[in-house]
């Protein structure tokens, strides 16, 4: 152990611990691990995470080897249909942004041959941003309804991610809207959809997400540091 390694330990020790203090009971915090090495995302396990979340199929892959099953498995990146394979879905346990019918066909279809149940979330392109990934708010309902018929997937609630704004105060209006689609599409008691994870709010805007309902934040920078940083 040389002494950055112990000095980057120290920094992610330190910052899962402050945010899980402040935590309100029953939201869970995804570590947003892009960007960082097996050892990292290790030590962030270490210090606290309970659910790693993953953008990059070959970086999971990497921190899987070293984590294995210490803790679960989310990704939180774009999915593209041919990347959709099953050695990946071996590795999650949940797919928190399905932001489209043709994502989740592929998801279902893998998954029905590995006899296999992957919970989801669905992405909400919350701010109706062109070229964004994730449902436009209008399409959601219809959506979800047709994903709720697939037999190897359950749709387990709602993410989003919102533009990028300067201040998290900014944020409030996209995590207001997505909180009210999930509590409409909750009210819809469809089978096959348990509307419980409201997966919004990072770095610089959890906060305002959880006052607005959010239950699940995904957190990279503040645990890690800015990439350049360290
Ligand atoms: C990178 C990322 C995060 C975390 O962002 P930070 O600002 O570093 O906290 C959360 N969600 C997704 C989907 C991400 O790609």
């Amino acid at each position: 152990m040389d002494y950055n390694h112990d000095v980057v330990s120290d920094l992610i020790q330190g910052s899962v611990a402050r945010i899980l203090a402040g935590l309100p009971q029953g939201v869970e915090l995804v570590a947003a691990a892009k960007g960082r090495t097996p050892e990292e995302v290790l030590q962030a396990v270490q210090a606290g995470v309970k659910i790693i979340g993953e953008n990059y199929v070959k970086e999971a892959k990497e921190a899987y080897q070293l984590v294995g099953r210490k803790a679960e498995w989310h990704f939180i990146g774009t999915f593209q249909k041919h990347n959709v394979r099953r050695n990946v879905l071996d590795i999650f346990d949940m797919v928190e942004s399905v932001g489209s019918l043709e994502v989740a066909r592929e998801i279902d279809r893998k998954c029905a041959l590995m006899d296999k149940t992957m919970p989801v979330l669905i992405e909400v392109n919350s701010a109706g941003e062109p070229r964004k990934s994730g449902v436009l708010p209008k399409d959601l309902e219809q959506m979800v309804t047709e994903v709720s018929r697939l037999q190897n997937i359950k749709v387990m609630g709602l993410m989003t991610m919102g533009p990028v704004l300067a201040t998290a105060e900014e944020y409030r209006p996209y995590f207001r809207e997505t909180r009210t689609l999930f509590e409409r599409i909750r009210r819809l008691e469809l089978t096959n959809v348990e509307m419980r994870y409201l997966s919004m709010g990072m770095t610089d805007s959890y906060r305002v997400a959880i006052e607005e309902g959010a239950n699940m934040i995904r957190i990279g920078a503040g645990i890690f540091g800015s990439p350049c940083q360290v």
